[in-house]
């Protein structure tokens, strides 16, 4: 299959929505990753979609819809506190767990009777949901385990005669993946994957709101999990990332010096200084910054041959904790505690 590389014109848009409405996949930006969207409601299509990502069959899809309309055609329920977040969070980076309606496939949903509901904040993603008149069944678009891509071209590395079509749209803006939660009951907001919308974010449209601990350790292959998809290791560049958690820079730089080999490299702040003698990329210093850069610096480190990448430790509260989750997730939650 040859894979096309489409603009983000609305002409282009047209192509890949035409594409999606004849069960074809097309891989599309979004604010957070880029995604590879194929029609939700058709077996066929979301299986090509499963075969081209190498993904488990019970690690379920997040399924994006253009208007507040579409969310009663896919959800049989939907209780006032989705409303009200949908209300104050979408289009963005927030995809809600709810009961499925049947024109929801069970392939789509890994077999559960619920499904995951966002509404992009992507001028390019919300036209073609428009435009194909479907919900878009959309997971990232690389091969499974590796970093999420956030560029069009990440996208061709990973997927380059697996697909029919990407649209490019540039760098995305967000860097991870959206926060998903779930509902424990009407006032209890789970959180099961971190992403820029944060714990704090959601706490004034619930009483209670807490995040899955699957989000902090390693859970096994055949646990029973709220997320299927938090069991999986994930993002993970072929480097070798350890975090270290170091009360400063200077023990940092003192533990990275000690047990550097060749081809090591060190990922570190924007205000670090460099460490004499090992090859660094940085990363930014707010959470938002390095959520933006983090797949990419995972993909810069494996195309300049990075054996270990020593990491600075990012924080573990607000949105930073999306990114700290998706380090964690790379390194199989293994951290270097000085
Ligand atoms: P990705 O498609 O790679 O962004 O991953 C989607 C994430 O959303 C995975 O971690 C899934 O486990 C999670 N997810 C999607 N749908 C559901 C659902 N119905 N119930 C629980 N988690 C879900
Ligand atoms: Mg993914």
């Amino acid at each position: 299959m040859k894979t096309k590389l489409l603009s983000d014109t609305p002409e282009e848009i047209g192509l890949a929505a035409a594409l999606i409405r004849d069960g074809r996949l097309a891989a599309f930006p979004t604010e957070t990753v880029y995604g590879l969207g194929a029609d939700a409601r058709r077996e066929d299509a979301v299986r090509a979609i499963f075969a081209a990502k190498g993904r488990p069959a019970d690690n379920p899809l997040i399924v994006h819809i253009s208007d507040m309309e579409m969310l009663p055609a896919i959800a049989s329920e939907v209780p006032e506190t989705a409303l009200r977040l949908a209300k104050a969070f979408w289009p963005g980076p927030l995809t809600m767990v709810l009961p499925k309606r049947d024109c929801i496939p069970a392939v789509t949903s890994g077999g559960l009777d619920t499904v995951g509901i966002r509404m992009p904040a992507h001028p390019a993603a919300l036209q073609l949901i428009a435009k194909s008149g479907c919900p878009i069944a959309a997971p990232s678009a690389n091969r499974s385990g590796s970093p999420s891509p956030t560029t069009a071209a990440h996208v061709m590395e990973d997927m380059d005669g697996r697909i029919d079509a990407v649209i490019d749209g540039g760098l995305c803006e967000g860097g991870v993946e959206s926060t998903v939660i779930c509902f424990d009951d009407a006032d209890t907001i789970h959180i099961l994957r971190p992403g820029l919308i944060s714990e704090e974010d959601l706490a004034p449209y619930a009483s209670r709101v807490y995040v899955d601990d699957a989000v902090f350790r390693q859970i096994a292959a055949d646990a029973k999990v709220a997320s299927p998809g938090m069991k999986y290791k994930h993002y993970a560049p072929k480097a070798r990332m350890i975090p270290v958690d170091a009360p400063d820079f200077d023990c940092f730089a003192a533990y990275v010096r000690d047990h550097a080999e060749q081809n090591t490299f060190c990922l570190l702040f924007d205000s670090d200084p460099e460490i004499e003698g090992i090859p660094s990329m940085r990363y930014g210093d707010s959470g938002r910054e390095q959520a933006h850069f983090l797949f990419l610096r995972f993909r810069e480190l494996d195309a300049a041959g990075a054996g270990k990448v020593y990491v600075r430790m990012p924080k573990k509260s607000g949105a930073d904790l999306s990114v700290h989750n998706r380090l964690m997730r790379a390194a199989g939650f293994e951290v270097i505690t000085l």
